[in-house]
């Protein structure tokens, strides 16, 4: 018999993730011939493009193979220091920089250096749901603030203030924000800001992953450039996965108070020694080299936006706004909830339907149970035009099945 092996406490309440359970089995349909529409996943369809590819390519020939420092290349660091400072008029000295192995580290470094059991972590829902598993092994607890569609997703002022303890160490705050789409003005992080004022001994973990992924030059602002007093309590996390359709290159980046920064080496040192030496260089080129990339992509992506909300909007039971930011729709199913299939299952959760869906449908959505968030699914639109259509013409058809 194979052994279990015995798991350590930290674990409890650390889950695959609903999401992940639907993924596998669209992987097992897809390997019975099933042509399975992926609307989950956090992958754009767009390549990385060329002359980054090129710099990985030449960086390796220059045999750039070994270990670089841990904290990140020179030339990687004064790149994301120009980037912060072009980006977000945010000036960070290179001891306040660190690059990590997606901005995924770069959270987990941050919340595994500065949590001890009994603290709180402030966390907006809908949310990235690694948010929770990372406070949680770092012995911590989220402490999870509902925003509600008709506030535009996003978090109020008062709720917030509700939410503070005497051991709330950090809130997070995503801008835009994955999985709604929704993009905090420079205003609404002003109005947060106010609140954080009052409060010296919270932290903030500002997340701009999709800082590029906004609609009609709209900008992401983030905290520390809006409120330059919270700049010494802030770590303004980032990387390149989503704005230079980078994801599996796996950098990211952080920049904060350099004792902050320093406790997150130390943990790089000792558990990853670090980020990719030829990824490192592909990043240089990302962050140095022309940026028109951005602005096209995002074009394409707008498009895209409109013609999926619309296809999703003429859906019976299914309804959403198109985001500001992102590439996700956060699609209500509140009208599905309640029906049942035409095999007779009731549909009683998002995850039910996101289920229905796949198994008749051919669609792997993300339900809105691992978000945060429910009844609601997230839906990608970092695909192809014509798998798009495809898409609507399935979702339509499912929906119009439900009794
Ligand atoms: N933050 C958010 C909001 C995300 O959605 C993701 C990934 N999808 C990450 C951080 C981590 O991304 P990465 O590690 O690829 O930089």
């Amino acid at each position: 018999m194979t052994p279990t092996p015995i798991l350590s406490p930290r674990m409890d309440g650390i889950n695959a993730s609903p999401a992940s359970v639907l993924r596998r089995r669209a992987r097992e349909l897809r390997a019975a011939g099933r042509d399975i529409i992926e609307l989950s996943s956090g992958n754009l369809d767009f390549p990385t493009p060329d002359h980054v590819i090129a710099a990985a390519h030449d960086a390796a020939l220059r045999r750039e193979t070994r270990y670089t420092d841990v904290d990140g290349t020179p030339e990687l660091k004064r790149a994301v220091q120009a980037a912060l400072l072009r980006d977000h008029r945010l000036d960070y000295r290179l001891d306040e920089i660190v690059i990590t192995n997606g901005s995924t580290q770069a959270l987990f470094n941050a919340l595994l250096a500065t949590l001890a059991p009994e603290d709180e972590v402030i966390v907006p829902a809908p949310y990235w749901a690694p948010y929770l598993g990372q406070v949680r092994l770092a012995g911590a607890t989220p402490v999870v603030v509902p925003c509600a569609q008709n506030n535009g997703f996003k978090l109020r002022a008062e709720d917030l203030q509700a939410a503070i303890s005497a051991r709330t160490r950090w809130i997070v705050i995503n801008n835009p924000v994955n999985p709604s789409g929704a993009l905090y003005s420079s205003e609404d992080l002003s109005g947060i800001a106010a609140i954080l004022l009052q409060h010296p001994d919270i932290w903030v973990l500002a997340d701009g992953l999709y800082e590029h992924i906004t609609f009609d030059g709209a900008p992401a602002p983030t905290l520390a450039e809006i409120e330059p007093r919270l700049k010494p309590r802030t770590l303004t996390v980032s990387g390149l996965a989503k704005s230079y359709a980078m994801m599996g290159w796996r950098i990211g980046y952080a920049a904060g108070p350099s004792a902050l920064i320093r406790a997150m080496i130390t943990i790089q040192s000792q558990t990853t020694s670090g980020a990719s030496s030829i990824s490192q260089a592909a990043a240089v080129a990302a962050l140095e080299g022309a940026q028109d990339v951005l602005a096209e992509r995002a074009a394409i992506l707008r498009t895209r936006r409109d013609r999926f909300a619309d296809l999703v909007n003429g859906c019976s039971g299914l309804s959403c706004t198109p985001p500001e930011g992102t590439f996700y729709l956060l699609v209500s199913c509140a009208g599905a909830i309640g029906k049942r299939a035409p095999d007779g299952k009731l549909i009683a959760t998002d995850r039910d339907f996101a289920t229905y869906l796949l198994e008749q449908a051919d669609l792997v959505v993300f339900p809105g149970e691992d978000l945060g968030l429910s009844p609601y699914v997230r839906l990608s639109f970092a695909n192809p035009s014509p798998v798009i259509e495809e898409a609507g013409r399935r979702l339509k058809r499912a929906c119009e099945a439900l009794q």
